[in-house]
């Protein structure tokens, strides 16, 4: 089997399909970049990845290595298997042209991560509002355990540093290198990744 390191450039994001038992690693070349990364069952798509599941059981908000990603109907559809940065986010949504407008105030904004996931997504009958919270590999919220506040904080993620998950059942995948500067410490880099 050929094994190819696929790319995905600044600021976009794509779609495939990840088979049961295949892994798939998401891997930050640069450093400092986030990946927000979305599954669906590839046989019913009604069956998403879900944020709220998943934390309810892992009763923690910062997920690794041994945690699998649950969807909204209590199924598993991904286990992370390893994990070199140790610091992702499962709390906030895709970044979009509304994140743009409200927290950045741009005029003219970037569709941002949920435009590339809706874009990508749609030749696999998956609609923009079916689109859940992402699991954000390598970006890193703080979360203030007393008052609740939250802050993004510039990625762990060295360049090279990967997380790699496999899968439970047969996925649709989006998967982006997201767009948004405060997330991704002022500068947009790609992202790549490998299914095997
Ligand atoms: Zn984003």
């Amino acid at each position: 089997m050929l094994l190819e390191t696929m790319h995905i450039a600044p600021r976009t994001g794509t779609a495939f399909k990840v088979g049961a038992g295949q892994t798939l690693t998401v891997i930050d070349p640069q450093g400092e970049q986030v990946a927000d990364l979305l599954c669906f069952n590839a046989h019913d798509i009604g069956e998403a990845l879900s944020s709220g599941r998943t934390l309810d059981y892992a009763s923690r908000i910062y997920l690794t290595t041994g945690d699998p990603l649950y969807s909204n109907r209590s199924n598993v559809m991904l286990e992370i298997v390893e994990d070199m940065v140790g610091r992702h986010d499962f709390l906030l949504t895709p970044c979009s042209k509304d994140t743009f407008r409200i927290i950045y105030g741009d005029t003219d904004p970037h569709q941002g991560c949920f435009g590339n996931l809706a874009g990508a997504l749609e030749p696999f009958g998956v609609l923009p509002d079916a689109i859940p919270i992402a699991f954000n590999c390598f970006m890193n919220v703080s979360v203030d355990g007393t008052t609740g506040a939250i802050s993004v904080l510039p990625p762990l993620s060295k360049p090279g540093d990967y997380i790699k998950f496999i899968a439970r059942m047969d996925l649709i995948v989006g998967l982006t290198a997201c767009s948004a500067l405060q997330s991704n410490n002022g500068r947009f880099k790609p992202i790549e990744y490998l299914v095997e």
